[in-house]
């Protein structure tokens, strides 16, 4: 019987599979260690790594991967990569099930589903603003540095966390006063980033944002500016420090 991939194999095929995309190691390599340290089969392994690499890069592939696959994998590509880059991925998973769909209808339903909700995110996320930190790039950023500073941002790009915290600061610079409807006319209407406050070393697992609190609202550069730090440096600091 064929035994199924475990969540700690898919890890591993996932941060193998960026290390070969950003060529620091061959795919040979990359399969000795599936194999060896995973006991994993070469088959499988071999698989597992040409679906990874191929649908990463937004390409469509064909072979079927389980869908406990498609979550981790999914799910941390949606970290790493920019939202424009992980929407290439979703439509070659798109692609990829309008593939197979004829073939095992009911075994994909669960992989729609998750893709679906992708979509979902992708869709509130095309409202925000692009932050410069999420500019990064498949191969040349795919660092734990980059990926630490997505996860602070996530608190910043919630939708909902957003529209609550502009709603009661309004869409202007807390820092340098910065209203870009004011300047740019209709297209800087409802334009900011939104900066979250707390300390990430503070930060329990039951924390829950509080938008007006933990949230403001910061132009780009001064958001670039508070960022100097780490952690992120005081507003007030920042508006003592302009002159
Ligand atoms: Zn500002
Ligand atoms: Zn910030």
């Amino acid at each position: 019987m064929k035994k199924d991939i475990t969540s700690a194999q898919l890890q591993q095929v996932y941060d193998l599979g960026c290390l070969f995309v950003l060529q620091k190691i061959s795919l040979a390599e990359a399969l000795d260690q599936l194999v060896d340290s995973l006991d994993m089969n070469q088959t499988s392994a071999t698989n597992y790594m040409r679906n990874f690499v191929t649908f990463s890069e937004g390409k469509v592939y064909k072979r079927a991967m389980s869908a406990l696959s498609y979550q981790i994998f999914l799910s941390r590509l949606y970290n790493d990569l920019s939202s424009s880059e992980f929407e290439q991925v979703i439509k070659s998973v798109e692609r990829h099930l309008e593939y197979r769909w004829s073939k095992s209808k009911a075994k994909h339903k669960e992989v729609r589903a998750l893709v679906d909700s992708y979509r979902a995110k992708l869709a509130q996320q095309a409202v925000s603003p692009v932050y410069p930190d999420e500019v990064s790039v498949l191969p040349s950023e795919f660092t734990e540095g980059s990926i630490k500073q997505v996860t602070i941002n996530a608190y910043e790009r919630n939708p909902k966390a957003r529209a609550a915290c502009i709603a009661e600061h309004k869409a202007i610079c807390q820092v340098c006063n910065f209203d870009f409807e004011a300047i740019y006319g209709a297209i800087g209407k409802g334009f900011i980033h939104v900066h979250h406050k707390v300390e990430l070393a503070t930060i329990g697992e039951s924390y829950q944002v509080d938008p007006i609190n933990d949230l403001i609202p910061v132009c780009p550069n001064c958001h670039a500016m508070l960022h100097t730090e780490e952690p992120a440096m005081d507003i007030e600091k920042l508006k003592l420090t302009m002159s």
